[in-house]
């Protein structure tokens, strides 16, 4: 797994992070830095009635259709975290920027949710965002003044 890695990043004898010699599975799954980001995906996940386990991380939540809207919405968060774990070793790697993967994560995340709000107040419904985002309001919600309130 470790040639794999290394197609794609330069890969160290150790981790930066915590030491242990480092492989893919290492820098996606196994890492005591991840710990805290896998327990946020954990929570997220059990109020959308799903549990988060290496499985799920790995080939994402399949598309049914009457959940369809959750179902997206459940792999857009894995999707991120995974966009996060390498956007945070790639710095540490750098040594510049955060490296608290799950700070960056809950970062991405919060500004994706923003952006889409204006967009929506341009272009669309706001039915369209709080279908696509508000989904029993685990990310976030619009109050009666259209006001963002984020639930992350
Ligand atoms: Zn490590």
């Amino acid at each position: 797994m470790g040639l794999y890695l290394a197609r794609f990043t330069s890969v160290p004898e150790a981790c930066t992070f915590c030491g242990v010699r480092e492989t893919l599975a290492h820098a996606y799954l196994q890492c005591t830095r991840l710990q805290l980001l896998f327990q946020l995906l954990q929570n997220l996940l059990l109020r959308f009635w799903l549990h988060f386990s290496p499985h799920l991380f790995i080939f994402a939540h399949p598309i049914r259709g009457p959940t369809k809207s959750r179902d997206h919405l459940v792999n857009f968060l894995l999707a991120m975290a995974k966009v996060a774990i390498c956007n945070t070793r790639e710095k540490r790697l750098a040594e510049v920027g955060p490296c608290d993967c799950g700070a960056v994560f809950h970062s991405f995340i919060c500004s994706c949710i923003r952006a889409e709000l204006l967009w929506v107040a341009f272009t669309v419904s706001l039915e369209a965002f709080e279908e696509q985002w508000v989904l029993s309001r685990v990310l976030c919600l619009v109050s009666a003044s259209g006001s963002l309130v984020l639930a992350l």
